[in-house]
Formats: structure tokens, sequence, C-alpha cells
């Protein structure tokens, strides 16, 4: 099997990670959250109590965000400049802000150098809103994720509630329709879907199914190139 490259976009929620990641673990590549990093930049500039429409200060706050995946007990986990920041990441706090966070293009610019680094050798699966369309154009695999907005708001619900968290579900349908607004309509990298990526409804489909098809996909785009 090639080394391919894997791109999956999508609206909030609609089980992108938990696609990437499956398929990374079948096929031994890496996986990259990158949408844990817009979260880690955003989760930095609340706890420095950096202004988000202060550019300047971002920037400079920037100086000083580094970020890194390390496995942890087989968990591939998110850490700011040495912190295990995992779970403050996926916080309520964090998701209101972090679209705002994410349509700047000083952050963005940061951190699609990172990611393309990342996947300069192949061989990765990444998730998020650009990846098929700004990050890796070049990938020879890409999904766009899409589900119904219950299912999705069920889905988010319930992994919230699995952390220990005690969501509310008018907060969370709120939040899943607003970050999906200002991700489809900010001037800099707005979530689309690419050209030549294919479309994946997972509303009626479960875990399994999903990882068949896009395996399917995965071996003929690994053959054919
Ligand atoms: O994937 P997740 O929902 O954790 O991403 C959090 C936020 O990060 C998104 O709502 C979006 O604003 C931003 N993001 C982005 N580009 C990516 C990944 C995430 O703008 N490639």
């Amino acid at each position: 099997m090639k080394n391919i490259i894997i791109a999956i976009d999508g609206f909030s929620a609609c089980g992108k990670s938990t696609l990437a990641r499956d398929l990374a673990a079948t096929l031994g590549f890496a996986y990259v959250d990158s949408g844990a990093m817009y979260r880690a930049v955003a989760l930095y500039l609340l706890d420095h109590l950096v202004p988000i429409d202060d550019l300047e200060a971002v920037g400079q706050a920037l100086e000083h965000i580094h970020i890194a995946f390390k496995n942890v007990q087989g968990q591939n986990r998110t850490f700011l400049n040495g912190e295990d920041v995992e779970d403050a990441i996926r916080d309520m706090r964090v998701s209101a802000v972090v679209s705002l966070v994410a349509a700047i293009p000083q952050v963005r610019r940061m951190l699609v150098r990172q990611q393309q680094a990342m996947g300069q050798a192949g061989g990765i699966v990444m998730d998020g809103r650009d990846i098929g369309t700004v990050v890796f154009p070049q990938a020879e695999l890409k999904i766009f994720l899409t589900a119904d907005l219950d299912q999705r708001v069920r889905r988010r619900m319930l992994e919230l509630s699995a952390r220990g968290l005690e969501p509310i579900e008018a907060q969370v349908r709120h939040n899943l329709l607003e970050r999906d607004h200002i991700d489809a309509t900010r001037a800099d990298s707005p979530l689309r879907q690419a050209d030549d990526a294919i479309v994946l409804d997972n509303t009626h489909l479960d875990r399994q199914q999903q990882l068949e098809l896009a395996l399917q996909w995965a071996y003929a785009r690994a053959t054919e190139v």
C-alpha cells in the first residue's frame, strides 16, 4: 500500500475524527486532528487573556505557542507547550471561541505550515475544514463527510457525556450551527467541499460501515497512483 495522503473535511461533529482515526489505525498511517491545533491556540489565548480581536497581540502570542501530538498509552493526545491539554481543548469555553480564532489569517498560516510539514512523507490521515482544499490539495483521497444536524447533535452530546460533562442540548446545537456558519463564511480558507472530494453521508451508517467504504476508496486510490 502506497503512503498516500487522505484528507477528511466537513462540518462540525460529523464524525471526521472517528473515521480518520479508524482509517489511520487500519492502514498503519499517522493521524492528525487539525482541529485540535486550532483549539490549542484558542485555549492559549483564553488562558493568557489575549483579546482575539487584537491581531498584534495574537501575533505575539503565536510566537509562544508550541503544539505537539504524543501517544500516551495508545491514545493520541494534544500538548500545548509541553502540557497535555487534550481534555481542556474540548471544553465548551474553547468551542465557543475556536472558530473566531481559526478565522485569523496569521493563525491559519502558522498551523497550515506545521500541518504540511507533518504530511511531507505521506502515509497520513488528517481531518479538518480546509485539508483537501488548502493544506493538501494534492491528497490522493479527499472525503467530505456530512450527516444530519440532529444526528450530529446527538453524537456530540454523547461524546461530551462520555467525558463526564453535562452538556445542554440547545447549547451544543447552537455551537455547532454557529461554528459551521463562521467556518463556511470566513474569508481565509472557508470550509467547502473540494471539487475532487467524495461525499460521504454517514447519517445512517455505523462506524464500521463508514470505515469499510472509506477503506475501499483508499485502497483504490493507493493502487491507482
Ligand atoms: O474539528 P474541530 O471541530 O475540533 O475543530 C474546531 C474548530 O477549528 C472548527 O470549528 C474550525 O473553526 C477550526 N478548524 C479550521 N480548520 C481546520 C480544522 C479546524 O478552521 N482544518
